[in-house]
């Protein structure tokens, strides 16, 4: 290997954070809650991002989670830790993921949702932007690189993050407002750019922003106030 381990670690990490980004403004903040609307030319690049690091259909993530503020931690939510245990969620959110994005009652959800030219075309096959996104990492590093970028990527974004959102924060940590359901974490937010900040979104899903408090950080946020400033974005 050309470069120390821990190099390709660090990449594997940023890969990571970055899908982490393009998640949480994209499909979360601009796709479900259409809370801003993204200039189309960086669409394209948002979505061509995603495709390459996660092979996530649009219309399912946004079902399921349109499915999950429906029903929050109630019946019919697809990944509670309150009905399902802590531990279920928190290890298997992929899973719970996968199969609520086969459930025609969930992907009803998802029913407004109208792919644009570049899904319906270039995006369309999920599995081909992942082994494009593979063989990218396999000629520009080896191998091996390749091997522990992906691997610490995969276990990141599917292990780890997302599971942090959908099983400790609403199982752990403070409110901001008692009335609504799920927790704040202020590192969980750092590390999930702003996702962690649960008990807030849930307070107000449709609000771009996720903070309430100074010292609560939603780097989803300064993101998309810089893209503001850029004119790229718009909060609808
Ligand atoms: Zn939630
Ligand atoms: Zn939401």
């Amino acid at each position: 290997m050309a470069h120390p381990i821990w190099m390709y670690l660090l990449f594997g990490v940023a890969v990571s954070e970055g899908a982490s980004l393009l998640t949480t403004v994209y499909l979360h903040r601009g796709s479900t809650h259409r809370s801003v609307t993204f200039n189309p030319v960086l669409e394209f690049f948002m979505q061509l991002g995603l495709w390459l690091t996660t092979g996530i259909d649009r219309k399912e993530w946004v079902a399921v989670h349109l499915c999950h503020h429906a029903h929050a931690d109630q019946i019919g939510d697809p990944h509670s830790p309150l009905l399902l245990g802590f531990w279920k969620v928190q290890l298997g959110n992929f899973f719970l993921y996968r199969r609520a994005a086969r459930d025609p009652k969930v992907l009803w959800y998802g029913r407004n949702i109208m792919p644009t030219f570049a899904e319906r075309t270039i995006f369309r096959s999920e599995l081909l932007g992942l082994v494009i996104g593979v063989a990218f990492l396999w000629f520009s590093f080896g191998f091996w690189p390749m091997l522990i970028i992906a691997g610490t990527h995969v276990f990141l974004y599917l292990f780890f993050l997302n599971n942090l959102i959908n099983g400790w924060c609403h199982a752990r940590g403070y409110k901001n407002f008692s009335s609504d359901v799920a927790f704040n974490n202020r590192f969980i937010a750092w590390i999930t750019m702003g996702e962690g900040l649960h008990n807030n979104h849930h307070h107000k899903p449709g609000r771009p922003s996720l903070r309430y408090k100074w010292s609560e950080v939603d780097p989803g946020w300064i993101f998309i106030k810089i893209m503001c400033l850029c004119r790229l974005a718009r909060i609808s």
